[in-house]
């Protein structure tokens, strides 16, 4: 391995270990990787308890009741802003503080609970719904994660309400896909007291509005010369706080206020730090993973928007003599957004359960969750749009304000392509190690303890390799799925395996390669859901005596189409045309004036 290598799989490690401490149980995820179906964490499909489906049911009916008869979306993007009214209807109904716990004010719910009320914003309007994640999901995660039982005294009841607003500030000029490239300094005062920040922060949702920012800056780590990224608690209040830009003028999601803002010798107390000193960026990218989660409800939500407007829409508009639902290729986009919204919310509900149960180590499943529901999206809206042909061109429909707000879903918490390739990279970095275990060995068979290490490494890549991994399905008519799951899963296994053993260290730059293994873990991820969530329909509707069986075609076409995807991208592993990709890239690259 070379230095460059060694560094980047170093970089890799410590991305993981700032994420999590300790053993950790093996997630689902990370499972599909060692070609292990890791059941108990995606079967049965999780649901809501009794009581607080009870509550749930409450809030979505207040919520519905106040979005229908105060919230007008096509205003919003107008105005270029979500009305005071609107923003204190949420405090009142319990959004701005859903899963804070009841102790400082919020409602205590679940983020599976959580995830269906930002599903039903995620429905109507782009810019309330990031505006609520702005706030909720990463706004004040930090203080709910990480804050001490004072800190979040002090400032979570105002918060929870709506009184006060947060915002989540970490981007900036230098640190945008590269997050852990802050420039933002904190040096601490003398006595130790407080930290003076300077730096500037952009593409800031509610910085303008808010009045708590966590905001990611660079403290000196004691005893040598580096910095890390720290969390602070800022409040534009501060001397030194300046607004350079409240709301930068932009494409869509135009009722949230983005901002650009300065902070110049702002003086906040050692209080302020959320978290341990020189730890925020493992604040940071756990803050990021809450609002992927619900990043997966709101496209759900917009999903679901997109089929009722195309069934709407087919069924009504006469071309040739006969509704344009009559024609095959319409048909087609319509069965394939059926089918996409199942499994986004099969996928979100899956993982925001694994939230709820306490399983530490979800980074990989939000990151899929994240890039396959806004690709996702952006196709459906792409097809909705296209079934209302010229009409939905023009202002009165929603069509063109969706395509101007689902936009900035590939971009923002992420770039989809920066997550694809973490995607892979993290996944395989476990059977990485142990064939990295078994090659070192091989060649310097003196090691002795390596020895005994390289051949437990060789069982468990030798295991994975002969065994195809069992899928626990309930339902008889779904097992012949299963079935199919586990090979492709055997056959993922096997494809990582060989992409690892054929290009070594140097994968971790190829991103070709990345991608297809990446696209083939989330729509196995995402079958998976749908299987899961499938099985335990159809259980229900047995148990309850339900005589004619419900209609699962989205599902069962989602399940098809999913796993043809799959084998395309395994396939594409070995035919390809990644050369000439690259030479005609670079090419172009060259000669930037030609
Ligand atoms: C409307 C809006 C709201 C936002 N709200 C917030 C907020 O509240 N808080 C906050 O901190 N930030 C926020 N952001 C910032 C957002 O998270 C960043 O825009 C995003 O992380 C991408 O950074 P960048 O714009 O600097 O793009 P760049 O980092 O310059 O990347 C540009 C493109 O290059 C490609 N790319 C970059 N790196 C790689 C790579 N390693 N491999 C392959 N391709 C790559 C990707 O296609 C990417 O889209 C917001 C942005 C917008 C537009």
């Amino acid at each position: 391995m070379n230095k460059l290598d060694a560094q980047r799989q170093t970089e890799i490690q410590q991305a993981e270990e700032l994420l999590f401490a300790g053993p950790q149980a093996l997630g689902f995820a990370k499972g599909l990787f060692q070609g292990h179906f890791v059941a108990d964490w995606v079967m049965p499909y999780p649901r809501i308890p009794a009581a607080q489906q009870t509550e749930l049911d409450k809030t979505l009916s207040e919520l519905r009741q106040f979005l229908d008869e105060h919230l007008d979306p096509a205003e919003i993007d107008r105005q270029a802003d979500i009305p005071r009214d609107v923003i204190d209807g949420l405090g009142r109904i319990g959004v701005l503080g859903m899963t804070a716990p009841k102790e400082y004010g919020g409602r205590g719910f679940s983020q599976m609970a959580n995830c269906k009320v930002l599903e039903e914003i995620g429905r109507r309007c782009g810019s309330t719904s990031v505006f609520v994640n702005a706030h909720h999901s990463i706004g004040i995660r930090a203080l709910l994660l990480f804050g001490t039982h004072e800190q979040n005294q002090k400032w979570l009841p105002k918060l929870v309400t709506g009184e006060q607003l947060g915002a989540f500030a970490l981007t900036e000029k230098e640190a945008g896909s590269d997050a852990a490239n802050v420039q933002m300094q904190a040096r601490p005062t003398k006595d130790g007291s407080h930290f003076i920040l300077n730096g500037e922060k952009r593409y800031i949702t509610n910085a303008a509005i808010a009045q708590e920012l966590t905001v990611m800056a660079r403290t000196p780590v004691p005893g040598s010369d580096k910095t890390a990224i720290t969390a602070f608690l800022v409040t534009p209040d501060m001397p030194g706080f300046e607004m350079l830009e409240a709301r930068m003028p932009k494409m869509g999601i135009r009722g949230t206020a983005t901002g650009r803002f300065a902070l110049r010798d702002v003086k906040v107390p050692k209080e302020n730090i959320l978290g341990t000193i020189g730890k925020g960026l493992k604040v940071a990218l756990t803050v990021l993973d809450f609002g992927r989660t619900t990043f997966g409800a709101c496209t759900t939500g917009t999903a679901k928007t997109c089929l009722e407007l195309a069934v709407a829409h087919a069924n009504t508009r006469k071309q040739f003599n006969k509704t344009l639902g009559n024609f095959e290729l319409v048909k087609k986009k319509i069965a394939r957004i059926a089918a996409d919204a199942y499994a986004m919310e099969a996928m979100t509900t899956v993982t925001a359960s694994l939230i709820d149960r306490g399983l530490e180590d979800y980074m990989l499943e939000t990151a899929m969750l994240k890039v396959f529901t806004t690709e996702r999206l952006w196709e459906c809206i792409n097809d909705v749009f296209q079934i209302h042909g010229g009409s939905a061109y023009f202002v009165d429909l929603p069509l063109e304000r969706m395509v101007r707000d689902a936009r900035i879903n590939q971009i923002g918490e992420g770039a989809n392509e920066v997550l694809t390739s973490f995607i892979a990279l993290v996944g395989m970095r476990g059977p990485g190690m142990e064939f990295k275990e078994i090659y070192d060995t091989m060649m310097k068979p003196s090691r002795e303890r390596g020895i005994a290490k390289a051949w437990e490494a060789s069982k468990h890549r030798l295991g994975a390799t002969v065994r195809v991994p069992d899928v626990p399905i309930q339902s008889e008519q779904l097992r012949p799925y299963g079935r199919k799951l586990g090979r492709l899963i055997w056959r993922f296994n096997v494809a990582v395996n060989r992409a690892l053993i054929m290009y070594r260290e140097p994968i971790l730059d190829m991103q070709l390669v990345q991608e297809r293994i990446a696209n083939a873990a989330m729509d196995l991820f995402a079958s998976t859901c749908v299987l899961s969530r499938q099985d335990s329909e159809i259980q229900v509707a047995r148990r309850n005596g339900e005589d004619a069986p419900p209609d699962y075609s989205a599902a069962d076409l989602f399940l098809r189409q999913s796993f043809r995807r799959i084998r395309g991208f395994l396939a594409g592993l070995t035919d390809n045309d990644d050369q000439t990709l690259l030479t005609t890239a670079n090419s172009c690259l060259a000669k930037p004036h030609s």
